[in-house]
């Protein structure tokens, strides 16, 4: 192995899964933090660790050369970007190759085509992906782009180039809005991305979210299978699944394969997601985008492949090829993970930072709980309010859930409120359990649900008030 040092940039519960991966691997770790995360669990597991500023994540994990210098000192031989933050920088990727080190992730210029979510569709098409109807690379002339829009028909969305975690996505109901929010998205977009290239797709109504993982090692591609997260909440994942029952074997195939295809026509090099839009009622999906970097959900396709895709990409960056064809790879059984938020979602989802007074951690056949947590550590306001992931595996959908019932049930935070209460409520909604869902599902459901969401709150605790 020519890595031995793998320096982690990033923070919370992803950066202690980057350490498991590198240890099981026999690799040494250096975590990087800033005043704020000095007394993070990944600070207390990790081999080394190294401050690299304030809180603010413009001067620590955005910060590429105070990154590179904890590298240097600490005599690391590769990064491990995490998700979030650096991970999908091209130039950050570009950046660590060019201090001669190893970046876990694809080459710089792979993340800027295939983070430009404009070019990416373009790709995608090049490669027989379907895409959804919509403007061919980024609008440069409004006049024309009013004029495709009423061509694929309102309503239309109004994408961000680089935009990712949901933002910079707006919809347009009519010729009259679309040539009020174009600018106004494009600006936007520019103010957040630092790029104000904006495209349009055609919103599919009623869609599910389903998501195809990747393996690739330059040369050859191949599936890890799907995974389903249409549980969303401002167009961010809150539940999700692998596989998805919402397919059937020949539709899986196509969908599973055309993003290996992707992968391949790009020489892509790593683990990847490629996202879709699943429509029930024609059985046509349609590509979206795709995501260069190890994603939040990826555990549930651990639990059913029996994979570790982090112990993976380390593996393909060192320069190891895949070390499996598309046969090896089987999927057994159902896994469901919810993310557990430091936020209130009886009361809008008001985040809560504070301290853990008391904790019971769930285990047991089946159940996997990847986080930051430990008894008296103080959550820090400055952050993403992600604590850790519930993960479940069952012989079949029905199981999973159950068991995703007894874990939260042997769950207990003390001192902070999180999002548990909400999935206790979500197992007992019928749509859930029939998985009978869609992308705007949750959002009403929420708002016809917030007392039920409180109530069970009071009963289990789940308050820190
Ligand atoms: P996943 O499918 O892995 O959840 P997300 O798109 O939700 O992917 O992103 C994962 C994490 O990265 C989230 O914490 C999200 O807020 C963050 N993120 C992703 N893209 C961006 C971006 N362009 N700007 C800021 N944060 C981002
Ligand atoms: P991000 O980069 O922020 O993750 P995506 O392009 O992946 O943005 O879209 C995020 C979510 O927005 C999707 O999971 C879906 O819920 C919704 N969405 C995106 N594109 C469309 C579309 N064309 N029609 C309907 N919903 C969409
Ligand atoms: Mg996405």
């Amino acid at each position: 192995m020519p890595i031995r040092k793998l320096l982690v940039a990033n923070r919370g519960e992803i950066a202690v899964r980057v350490i498991r991966a590198a240890r099981d691997l026999g690799i040494a770790t250096v975590q990087v933090h800033s005043d704020a995360d000095a007394e993070m669990l990944a600070v207390r597991i990790a081999d080394e660790a190294v401050n690299i500023g304030p809180p603010q994540a413009a001067k620590s994990y955005l910060d590429t050369q105070a990154i590179l210098k904890a590298a240097k000192d600490t005599r690391a031989d590769a990064i491990h970007p995490g998700y979030g933050f650096l991970s999908e920088n091209g130039s950050f990727a570009t950046a660590v190759a060019d201090a001669g080190l190893i970046f876990v992730g694809p080459s710089g210029d792979t993340i800027n085509l295939m983070g430009d979510k404009a070019a990416a569709r373009v790709q995608a098409a090049k490669a027989g992906v379907p895409t959804v109807p919509g403007s061919d690379g980024v609008i440069s002339d409004m006049d024309e782009a009013a004029r495709l829009a009423a061509e694929i028909g309102f309503p239309v969305m109004i994408k961000a180039a680089a935009g990712g975690g949901g933002r910079g996505i707006r919809i347009a109901e009519n010729a009259e809005e679309f040539r009020k929010l174009a600018p106004q998205a494009s600006s936007e977009a520019k103010a957040a991305f630092g790029d104000g290239g904006i495209y349009i797709e055609k919103v599919i109504e009623k869609a599910r979210h389903i998501e195809v993982q990747i393996l690739a090692d330059g040369i050859d591609a191949i599936h890890c299978w799907e995974r389903e997260c249409s549980l969303q909440r401002r167009r961010q994942k809150v539940w999700e699944e692998a596989p998805s029952t919402a397919l059937d074997p020949d539709t899986r195939e196509k969908l599973c394969t055309s993003a290996a295809d992707l992968a391949r026509s790009v020489g892509y090099k790593g683990a990847g997601t490629v996202e879709y839009l699943f429509d029930d009622a024609t059985g046509d999906f349609y590509f979206i985008e795709m995501n260069t970097r190890i994603q939040v959900e990826h555990p549930v396709t651990e639990m059913i492949t029996g994979l570790d895709l982090v112990g993976e990409m380390i593996r393909i960056a060192a320069g190891e090829p895949l070390r499996f064809t598309q046969a090896d790879i089987a999927a057994r059984g159902h896994s469901i993970e919810v993310r557990l938020n430091a936020e209130d979602p009886a009361n809008n989802f008001m985040p809560f930072p504070g301290m853990i007074s008391g904790l019971d951690i769930p285990t047991g056949p089946g159940v996997r709980f990847d986080h930051m947590l430990y008894h008296g550590y103080g959550v820090p306001p400055f952050y993403d309010s992600l604590l850790g992931k519930l993960i479940v595996h069952g012989e079949n959908r029905e199981a999973a859930l159950t068991r995703l019932g007894r874990a939260l049930a042997e769950l207990r935070i003390d001192g902070l409120t999180t999002t548990a209460a909400l999935f206790e409520a979500l197992l007992t909604a019928d749509d859930v359990r029939s998985n009978m869902v869609h992308t705007k599902w949750l959002e009403p459901w929420l708002e016809a649900n917030t007392d039920t969401i409180a109530k069970l709150q009071l009963t289990e605790g789940d308050t820190a008030a």
